[in-house]
């Protein structure tokens, strides 16, 4: 199937080609043609999937189809829940639009506003924003909704979880009650449903598997270490294993800032980026990081949303995250467009039920790899995780996100991996529930 033959014009077929891209993916082979029409869409697919060129391209066409004389308005906004997914998105807007006349514009908070107004005065065809920055200019009045026609909620599972829900019922608002509204989210929680009866009408639906989840791509790794020789081990496999452009996730702020610290004193180069960097030190690290300077970037779960860089070879997971799905998110950043991608778990006595609860959701063993010398310690006993009590600020606000969905199958339903063995003998699951506590911090 060709990106011409789903209807697209001439313009946008050109940019994407240009783009090196051959074929749609299936969320763009599906949503593509229903936007087209007009129609309101309810998209179910995560970051890697495609999605941002699956609503981008036929957003910009139907602009395009109806050209405006005289004063310019904003008709089309995308709501994304971090800084970066609307850095990523707007950029994507400008790369697909690139042979069109049509302006677009990122917004978000943490930078100074003025420039921002001054750009609002200018014209906007494209707005991309975070919503509390957005807020921020409709409450200044330096912002025009009211002629919307086209409305994008980008990773709404996010938005929720990061509490914006009242903030996008504020602008919801203040927009044209005609209008099309388009809703992706990488997960289809009550929650989200009841945003999208009150948002969408008769919407189509449409749900792709995650393109790695298919396509098998990713080597993934459980390598057993005491909680205290984490650090070391790492180290040690980036070094042995000549480990470029690696993804560390930690749990924390803290826990980032001090990893990255660790592994520069060790002569790694290492940044941590998240929620309370400036955005100028965020952008920078991720453009060392992509331009490989940057050998190790340490992210928080919540700051690594929407980071794209195609062919992340290494994503290590230094903790694993609380909320198994976010495991999938996490490991979705290694693999894509058709490369191959290690995906490493460093995983402590603590975690054992953390582990459990991600083999269970991703149907399948994690193959365990002990490295010689870094065998846990049988005396060290679990202790419980304490999110944002005793290692520094959480990131999350976990609303209805513990339990396993869509696929949550006992692991007898997946096909074990050869060689998969439970790490160091030892059974798993053996970490109480009260251990999974969620911190109220925002991390942003
Ligand atoms: P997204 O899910 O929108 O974040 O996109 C994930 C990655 O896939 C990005 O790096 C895109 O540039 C890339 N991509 C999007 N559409 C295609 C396509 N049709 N063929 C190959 N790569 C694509």
């Amino acid at each position: 199937m060709s990106f011409a033959s789903l209807g697209l014009s001439e313009e946008l077929v050109r940019a994407v080609t240009e783009r090196g891209y051959t074929e749609p993916t299936p969320i763009q082979a599906q949503a593509i043609p229903v936007i087209l029409k007009g129609g309101d869409l309810m998209g179910g697919a995560q970051t890697g999937t495609g999605k941002t060129a699956g609503f981008t391209l036929p957003l910009l066409q139907r602009l395009m189809a109806k050209p405006v004389t005289g004063k310019h308005f904003i008709r089309a906004l995308v709501l994304t829940p971090t800084r970066e997914l609307a850095a990523q998105v707007e950029e994507s807007v400008r790369l697909y639009g690139k042979h069109l006349p049509l302006k677009s514009m990122m917004m978000f908070g943490g930078v100074n506003i003025n420039p921002q107004i001054k750009q609002l005065h200018g014209r906007v065809d494209i707005l991309v924003a975070t919503p509390g920055r957005l807020l921020d200019h409709l409450q200044q009045k330096t912002v025009d909704l009211s002629h919307v026609e086209i409305l994008v909620l980008d990773e709404a599972d996010r938005m929720l979880d990061m509490g914006f829900i009242r903030d996008i019922k504020r602008v919801l608002a203040v927009l044209p009650k005609q209008r099309q509204n388009l809703l992706f989210s990488a997960t289809f929680s009550d929650e989200i449903k009841l945003l999208a009866d009150g948002l969408l009408t008769n919407p189509a639906l449409i749900e792709v598997a995650r393109r790695n989840q298919t396509a098998e791509l990713i080597e993934q790794r459980v390598y057993p270490v005491d909680r205290e020789r984490k650090r070391a081990l790492l180290t040690q496999l980036i070094k042995d294993n000549n480990w470029f452009q690696v993804l560390v996730f930690t749990r924390t702020k803290h826990g980032a800032n001090n990893l990255a610290d660790h592994l520069n004193k060790e002569g790694i180069p290492a940044m941590a980026i998240h929620g309370n960097k400036s955005q100028a030190a965020r952008t920078r690290a991720l453009a060392e990081f992509k331009t490989a300077k940057l050998q190790v970037l340490v992210a928080t779960d919540i700051a690594a949303r929407g980071i794209d860089i195609a062919e992340l070879p290494h994503v290590v997971n230094y903790e694993l995250p609380n909320v198994p799905e976010d495991y999938v998110h996490r490991i979705g950043r290694t693999g894509r467009a058709g490369s191959e991608g290690e995906a490493s778990s460093l995983v402590c006595i603590d975690e054992k039920k953390l582990l459990h609860d991600i083999e269970r959701l991703i149907k399948r063993e994690i193959t365990v790899v002990q490295i010689p010398g870094f065998e846990p310690d049988p005396r060290i006993k679990a202790e419980p995780i304490l999110n944002g009590q005793n290692r520094g600020g959480g990131q999350r606000q976990g609303q209805g996100r513990g339990q396993p969905r869509s696929g949550g199958q006992p692991r007898s339903g997946g096909a074990p991996r050869t060689g998969a063995k439970p790490a160091g003998g030892a059974s798993r699951g053996g970490v109480p529930s009260s251990a999974q506590h969620r911190s109220g911090g925002r991390g942003r």
